[in-house]
């Protein structure tokens, strides 16, 4: 930081600015979380200075036996957290990571099967303003409409009536546990490829808090910064029929140089989810949720599915008369960062949307357990009903942000 400090006053006040914030807020974004040192260290290093094209011993770059060993690890520690035959941790992102599955497995033109986008799905799923939906023929299965769940029976009658070459499991708002069993079979019934996007409940799938999908997906990507707890950043991890065909979609299909700082800091925090103490955490994630679920369904809010299996919310605010930005930007004064969020049978538009999306995953890496996140609910009601004020919520957020410092 002294050398930032000199060289550059301006990143490095906004830095210290950024990390303020982060100190003093509660963090409920759930595709957000906070790495640790270790991990931001890494981030970091010298390691970002190497051009490392290609993989582990096939290098289009001398020089690169050290960095070598970093992706190997990274590698190996990602197989052995997972269970899986081939991993590819060079994605920059999520969204690189499923391009590249597409890229591997279809041809343009091709169906593809996913989950609706506002019933929980994600953009590199089929939108119409993402590639994935410009050149794919994407079809969609959503929830039912009583019970917000995935209907597996609509998965099936669409595979079988739109033939897909690939369906796509996973979402990025959707507060209960995916069945990738069924999707497996469904895939194999209907002669489709199974990719599951594992994005947001990697760290949960890593601790067997969520059913694997890996025994039955062919391919299933994630991002490493969510509920896994990583750098921000894409991993793919693959049946090994096709793990030639992975590689070459990521380099030199879509990417260049790898990232050899990000993959050196994903190693670290695969390290820190095989250590026995992330499945304490990632248990209180899921206690903390419930916590937060019950607090707010006790003061009469709606929930989607009426509460939660894993580390996410969908609160449906139609009956507080209130929209998914306005809620935003309200929670936003009183000290706490959620988002906005699309729900099933969705009436307004995604840039207003009925619904906000929260989650316990950053929180619960400060330290708050079920008693903070009761009061969290609290809070949350309180603002969201006119009973307390954005002057008294923020007292409120700052007793419960001191009680568990960040980085300090
Ligand atoms: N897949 C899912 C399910 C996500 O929720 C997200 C991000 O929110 C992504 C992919 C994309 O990840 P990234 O933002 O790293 O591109």
């Amino acid at each position: 930081a002294e050398n930032l400090q000199l060289v550059d006053k301006e990143i490095y006040e906004i830095i210290q600015k950024e990390v303020d914030r982060q100190e003093n807020h509660i963090e409920l974004i759930a595709s957000e979380n906070f790495v640790s040192k270790a991990v931001l260290e890494a981030m970091g290093s010298a390691l970002t200075n190497k051009y490392a094209e290609g993989y582990p011993g096939k290098r289009y770059y001398g020089g690169c036996e050290v960095v070598d060993l970093a992706e190997e690890l990274a590698r190996d520690r990602l197989k052995k957290l997972y269970q899986a035959d081939h991993v590819n941790v060079q994605p920059h992102s999520g969204a690189n990571a499923n391009l590249a599955v597409y890229v591997a497995l279809l041809n343009p033109g091709d169906t593809v099967l996913g989950m609706n986008l506002s019933h929980g799905g994600h953009l590199t799923h089929g939108s119409p303003v993402n590639i994935s939906g410009k050149y794919f023929n994407f079809v969609d299965y959503g929830v039912d409409e009583k019970t917000e769940r995935i209907d597996y029976d609509q998965v099936y009658a669409a595979a079988k009536k739109h033939k897909p070459k690939l369906i796509v499991a996973g979402a990025s708002a959707y507060p209960r546990k995916i069945d990738f069993e069924k999707f497996g079979e469904i895939a194999h019934e209907t002669g489709a490829l199974l990719m599951v996007d594992m994005a947001h409940i990697a760290g949960l799938v890593a601790t067997g808090h969520h059913m694997s999908p890996v025994p039955y997906a062919d391919v299933v990507t994630t991002t490493t910064h969510k509920t896994l707890r990583g750098p921000r950043g894409g991993a793919i991890l693959c049946k090994e029929e096709f793990a030639k065909a992975i590689d070459k979609a990521v380099f030199p299909g879509l990417q260049g140089g790898p990232l050899m700082h990000i993959i050196a800091a994903k190693a670290v925090s695969f390290k820190e989810a095989l250590d026995p103490s992330f499945k304490d955490y990632q248990e209180q994630v899921i206690k903390n949720a419930k916590a937060l679920a019950k607090s707010l369904m006790d003061d009469g809010i709606d929930l989607c599915t009426k509460g939660t299996d894993n580390h996410l919310i969908l609160m449906n605010l139609t009956s507080l008369g209130i929209t998914g930005k306005d809620a935003e930007a309200l929670l936003g004064k009183g000290g706490l960062a959620v988002n906005k969020n699309t729900i099933p049978n969705e009436t307004q538009s995604p840039f207003v949307t009925s619904g906000i999306r929260i989650g316990t995953a950053a929180m619960t890496s400060r330290g708050f357990d079920e008693e903070d996140f009761t009061v969290v609910g609290q809070i949350i009601s309180g603002l969201l009903k006119d009973r307390l004020s954005c002057q008294e919520s923020l007292k409120m957020v700052k007793d419960l942000c001191q009680k568990h410092p960040l980085y300090k």
